[in-house]
């Protein structure tokens, strides 16, 4: 994999005006990176050198390394800033995205004959496309609906096999079908692929138990990553062949061992000879993640496997802990909770009378308000939450607050705004 770094560093120097002009601003020899570890002793990119790198900041797109005859499609990511980073993409990108997924798929189990409706959104993002194409290889069948709301007969006459989704949507698909008085156990679905978002364990369980059929995780994005969970469920394997990862941690400023926490420092590898429309060295992906390990896995493949990313966007800091997304997730998913909820939930923080306290407010969709078990579901949450949490525990009922709000189906705010939603919000005054 070396030479493929060599060959991706050359081809930087030689068409990347981001890294002709980085290798000459950071006094970097491109020859001298011979192997991975070489890279260790360079500086980090993130989102925001891409941002800052393209119109309207500067004239040209500078991190599109190849000519417009090469670039296929363009693409841009949203992001937490609400400014798109552009990505573009050859055709040889597009069968390297492809063949990340297709390996994916086959170590879930797919094969020929798979039918997949696929809810993941088909708009500027690579995801559904990708997996789209990655289908033609495997001798599957996509049915690329894009969202979860398709009607029942998709199910019904087309007999899927699979549905690719995030966990909220194939929650959503589950709660509708019932309505409709549609068994989804007995459906002709034989696994879901969740993506898109980090998930709590407990929410995966729920989603698992309701649908009868085992989940596995993929984590892709824009940029390339691609890695997926095989039949092992245990962690995410890395095509390591076409893309390299590195933990950083930025409170260190350092690389991290595996086993510790940090985040994911991505590198494309371009297989000697090829083109790439936007590669990436040393890119932080402000996604945070372990490596679990490099041992050959039970299911045969090689590649390292890594603990399922979690966005640093969506964590918020309270009383010096990182509190993420996530954590406010588990709490929800308590198994006895699900009894009483639908699983939809937003949390927001605020600031308390005084300036030291902080209160936590958590909204839960109940399938009826009337009937729920309101001072169960709060314990749960909060045994869960304050047990991962020893400094919250420690600063809980003094400067450290949660209420809990329980609403009737579709009254959270998160409803009412449109994209992605935002399940942890931070209003206090910065
Ligand atoms: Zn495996």
């Amino acid at each position: 994999m070396d030479e493929r770094l060599r060959y991706t560093v050359r081809y930087a120097q030689e068409n990347s005006p981001f890294y002709r002009k980085w290798f000459r601003e950071k006094k970097i020899d491109p020859r001298e990176i011979r192997e991975h570890e070489d890279l260790l002793d360079l500086p980090l990119i993130s989102g925001a050198s891409i941002r800052q790198n393209q119109p309207p900041v500067t004239h040209e797109f500078m991190f599109k390394s190849a000519g417009w005859e090469d670039i296929f499609t363009i693409h841009e990511t949203s992001g937490t800033s609400g400014i798109p980073k552009s990505f573009f993409l050859t055709w040889q990108d597009w069968m390297r995205y492809a063949e990340k997924y297709a390996r994916i798929f086959v170590s879930q189990g797919f094969g020929t004959g798979d039918r997949v409706i696929i809810c993941a959104s088909y708009g500027m993002n690579v995801g559904a496309n990708t997996m789209t194409l990655a289908a033609r290889d495997i001798g599957m069948a996509i049915i690329p609906t894009g969202k979860c709301n398709f009607p029942t007969r998709m199910i019904t006459s087309y007999q899927p096999t699979a549905i690719v989704g995030s966990v909220f949507k194939l929650l959503n698909v589950a709660r509708r079908l019932k309505k409709e008085g549609y068994s989804v156990a007995e459906s002709s679905i034989e696994r879901l692929v969740v993506g898109g978002e980090s998930f709590a364990r407990e929410s995966r369980e729920y989603l698992a138990e309701l649908w009868q059929k085992e989940v596995y995780n993929t984590y892709g994005s824009t940029e390339g990553t691609m890695c997926g969970e095989c039949t092992e469920i245990e962690g995410l394997h890395v095509p390591e062949d076409l893309v390299h990862l590195d933990v950083y941690d930025p409170e260190l400023k350092s690389f991290v061992t595996d086993g510790e926490c940090g985040r994911a420092v991505l590198t494309t590898l371009i297989p000697v000879g090829g083109h790439c429309g936007t590669l990436l060295l040393n890119y932080d992906t402000e996604d945070t993640t372990v490596v679990l390990t490099r041992q050959p896995c039970p299911c045969g493949r090689t590649h390292m496997k890594i603990l399922n990313p979690q966005r640093e966007a969506e964590t918020v800091w309270i009383l010096e802990t990182p509190l993420n997304r996530v954590d406010i997730e588990r709490g929800v998913f308590q198994r006895d909770n699900m009894d009483y909820l639908t699983g939809e939930y937003e949390a927001f923080v605020y600031q308390g009378e005084n300036d030291d306290d902080i209160l936590l407010r958590v909204s839960m969709e109940c399938k009826d308000p009337e009937l729920t078990d309101r001072n169960l579901v709060s314990e749960n949450f909060l045994k869960s939450f304050l047990t991962n949490k020893p400094r919250l525990a420690d600063s809980y009922g003094i400067n450290f607050d949660i209420i809990f709000n329980f609403t009737t189906p579709g009254e959270l705010e998160l409803y009412r705004i449109k994209g992605r939603p935002r399940r942890l919000v931070d209003r206090r005054d910065k």
